[in-house]
């Protein structure tokens, strides 16, 4: 499907009404607000347990964090949307996970209660949980991509560990990232982006932002 550059940027809020935890909504407000003062139109939706998913409904995917109940809610669900958000990956959609979407895109998570939640299995990553704790405080990161710093806030027992050809979204300057040990913070592959990063992401990191629009403007002249 070719989108015309003055039809609105299709925003789809993956699973919205169940993973929105610590304000992660806000990316989306963020989002929109840059949208507009670009002067670009923009329509958005929740795309949940209810509703299809298409790898071409949207040009940008937001998949927020949320409890370890709604994730296991979700991950019954995502089966049904796998295939379609494999393909949007592959053909460089752009998509933002966070904390709990995270964990879900990769090959399993273990909650904190020690249940196995099956992932999309779309990046290479796996999450496994702590003993009685979780990383919670500030974070500050370094991407080398943009070559800037990011910072945030993070509340997570899951330990994360990234395999190639994943890489981190950033290195930890301060603050715990993916798993406390390797000094690795979120994801990046293709046009994916994955954080830990409540507080939310895009509002405290508006750079970032401007990178992701920019990568959703290119990938729809490219399709054009
Ligand atoms: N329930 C997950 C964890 O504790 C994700 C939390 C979140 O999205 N903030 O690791």
């Amino acid at each position: 499907m070719t989108q015309s550059q003055e039809a609105p940027i299709r925003i789809g809020h993956l699973y919205g009404n169940l993973l929105n935890t610590y304000g992660d909504n806000g990316n989306l407000l963020m989002l929109q607000y840059l949208l507009k003062k670009r002067g670009l139109n923009y329509q958005t939706e929740v795309n949940s347990l209810e509703e299809t998913l298409s790898k071409d409904q949207y040009d940008f995917i937001l998949f927020g964090g949320g409890q370890d109940f709604e994730q296991s809610v979700v991950a019954k669900n995502l089966p049904s949307k796998a295939l379609a958000l494999k393909e949007y990956i592959e053909s460089d959609g752009v998509l933002l996970a966070i904390c709990g979407g995270f964990q879900l895109l990769g090959d399993y998570y273990i909650t904190a209660a020690g249940q196995k939640i099956q992932g999309a299995s779309l990046l290479n990553h796996y999450t496994e949980r702590q003993d009685n704790h979780r990383f919670i405080g500030d974070i500050t990161i370094h991407n080398d991509e943009f070559n800037e710093d990011y910072v945030g806030y993070e509340n997570h027992n899951g330990m994360t560990f990234i395999k190639e050809p994943v890489k981190s979204l950033g290195k930890v300057i301060s603050g715990n990232g993916n798993n406390g040990q390797d000094g690795t913070e979120g994801a990046r592959y293709k046009n994916v982006f994955c954080s830990y990063f409540h507080g939310p992401l895009l509002v405290r990191n508006p750079h970032l932002a401007d990178h992701l629009i920019d990568l959703v403007l290119k990938r729809r002249q490219e399709q054009a």
